[in-house]
């Protein structure tokens, strides 16, 4: 018996290797505009998962009015499997995790990339890398996340291939190395010589493809290529690929994976062009579930303990159905339905009979799920970002911090009858990540910071409209939170809390958060007080 459960246990193992090797969990980021939505579609075009293009809901907030998010948010509400975007290619399993691009949605971005594996950067030819591409990019960089970039709309006039390539070295600080590259473009757009496969496709948009013309080809010296694209488009291309070969690193997969060189694949995603070459090399190369740290120690995906976290809350908008889903990302073993798991934070079992996963844009409930997939949860405000599930063990994951906002405004209730209403729904809000919440030190004042302006409104509508409360908010001049520690018995914290004590207040978590009012203070402080620590992410 003892060896036919070992041969079980064996058995499970190598399966649940099996899984998490078919795996791919990643986000596409970009500046709004550059072709996320439109990316995301074709990929799915791919996977079979949906049959027509314009099918992916888009999230985008173009507009910065809060009645906009709110409409988008309502529609969203019928929809939230737009968070996650699952389909099979080949073998694979692949979810896309959807990170909104509107710049006052930063945080959740960020947030969403502690659930990613890789990420996909989608560049626009004509803008190149803009702003928010930048920040983004920052924080991969800064996680050594696996990064691939697109640049797209090629079927359009813009920067030149290697200047933009330069560009995005320089702006995004960033090694690459072309898998791929374009002959001509905009109206000149002929084609994508495929370095990692070393063979050409001839462009054609999605109106001009002719089923049984030969498209692609595998040797540059084909008369038949020679008559399509031009001699001189073929003698710039060998030039072209000769200066890769010299002036690029050669692809590695494993500086690849440990974030140090960045493969750049070219196409138009709209003429769904370079895409599936894109989607060939990426299952090829892109890293399945990884290790992640917790307080105490790594966990491995293939452990046979589920573990996992909570990295988005979505609240439901509909009135009818206002409970919010928890979205966990599984780190280790297999979530299963009806199964008691740990709730660290609470030290509480909870049991989910209905958690949901997801195809393309359905939801469906199930049975059993494994490290890189996401399940969706009802949750009627247990989670809070950041939480960790586990199978009994007490740990907690890290790497979910909240970051330092840049708006504040105080907030005060305008109806005295609706108190309790108003604390519970801050209270929710903030566990869902919309924005923070500092309390003065000194009175006891209640400071909403945020990244963006448009959270204001909807923390203010969603309270009025979810909890029955109303807020308003009052200006109050800071220039930054940020956290603030040093060692136990030294003095210099003493003579900081004495001298700032206006200037203090404690996040949720008690923990000591100075807001500074202008650069200069801040600069000031951290002179003075060489010996504290100030932070700028809630995590140290
Ligand atoms: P997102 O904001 O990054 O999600 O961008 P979208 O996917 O919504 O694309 C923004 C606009 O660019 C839309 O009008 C798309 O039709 C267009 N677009 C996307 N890809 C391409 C492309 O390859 N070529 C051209 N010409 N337009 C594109």
């Amino acid at each position: 018996e003892k060896l036919f459960r070992l041969f079980l246990f064996k058995f499970f193992i190598m399966s649940l290797e099996e899984e998490i090797k078919k795996r791919r969990t990643f986000g596409i980021i970009s500046h709004p505009d550059a072709g996320k939505t439109t990316l995301t579609e074709k990929l799915l075009l791919f996977g079979g998962a949906i049959n027509e293009a314009g099918a992916v809901k888009s999230n985008k907030i173009k507009k910065t009015a809060a009645s906009d998010f709110m409409e988008i948010e309502r529609q969203r509400g019928i929809s939230v499997s737009t968070s996650v975007l699952a389909f099979n290619f080949k073998d694979k399993k692949i979810n896309i995790l959807d990170t909104p691009g509107h710049k006052d949605f930063a945080e959740d971005t960020y947030r969403t990339l502690t659930a990613v594996d890789s990420v996909i950067v989608v560049i626009d030819v004509a803008k190149g890398v803009e702003e928010q591409t930048e920040k983004l990019v920052e924080v991969c960089r800064m996680r050594q996340i696996p990064i691939i970039i697109f640049i797209n709309k090629l079927d359009r006039e813009g920067k030149d291939a290697f200047d933009l390539l330069d560009e995005v070295e320089k702006k995004l600080g960033l090694t690459v190395t072309p898998l791929s590259f374009p002959i001509g473009m905009g109206l000149n757009f002929k084609g994508i010589y495929n370095v990692w496969k070393k063979n050409i496709k001839i462009y054609q948009n999605d109106q001009k493809q002719i089923i049984g013309n030969k498209t692609t080809f595998n040797s540059l010296n084909d008369p038949e290529l020679e008559s399509i694209i031009g001699k001189k488009n073929i003698k710039n291309l060998k030039e072209e690929l000769e200066l890769i070969d010299g002036v690029y690193p050669s692809f590695e997969k494993n500086s690849y994976l440990n974030g140090d060189l960045h493969p750049v694949f070219f196409g138009s995603a709209l003429n769904n062009y370079g895409v599936e070459d894109l989607l060939e090399c990426f299952i090829e190369i892109a890293p399945f579930p990884l290790p992640k740290q917790s307080e105490k120690r790594i966990v491995e995906p293939k452990e046979e303990k589920f573990t996992g976290f909570i990295f988005k809350i979505h609240a439901n908008m509909d009135p009818n159905h206002r409970n919010r889903l928890a979205f966990v990302k599984i780190v280790s073993g297999t979530f299963k339905r009806n199964t008691s798991y740990l709730h660290v934070r609470n030290n509480k079992n909870l049991k989910f009979s209905a958690p949901n996963t997801f195809f393309a844009e359905k939801k469906e409930i199930i049975e059993v799920s494994y490290p890189g997939d996401i399940v969706g949860l009802h949750d009627s405000g247990n989670f809070k970002i950041g939480d960790t599930l586990t199978s009994g063990e007490s740990l907690n994951f890290i790497g979910i911090p909240n970051f330092s906002p840049e708006h504040f405004r105080y907030i005060n209730n305008k109806n005295p009858m609706k108190a309790k209403q108003l604390e519970k729904g801050i209270n929710q809000l903030m566990d869902e990540g919309i924005a923070q919440l500092f309390v003065l030190n000194l009175n006891g004042r209640k400071i909403i910071g945020t990244v963006g302006a448009l959270q204001f409104d909807v923390i203010q509508y969603r309270l009025l409209n979810e909890y029955g409360a109303q807020c308003e908010y009052e200006n109050i001049n800071i220039y930054k939170a940020c956290w603030v520690d040093g060692d136990k018995d030294c003095s210099s914290m003493d003579d900081f809390i004495r001298k700032k004590q206006k200037y203090l207040a404690s996040d949720k978590k008690g923990k000591l958060v100075y807001l500074s009012d202008s650069e200069f203070t801040l600069k000031m402080a951290q002179q003075n007080y060489s010996d504290l620590k100030f932070h700028f992410t809630s995590e140290f």
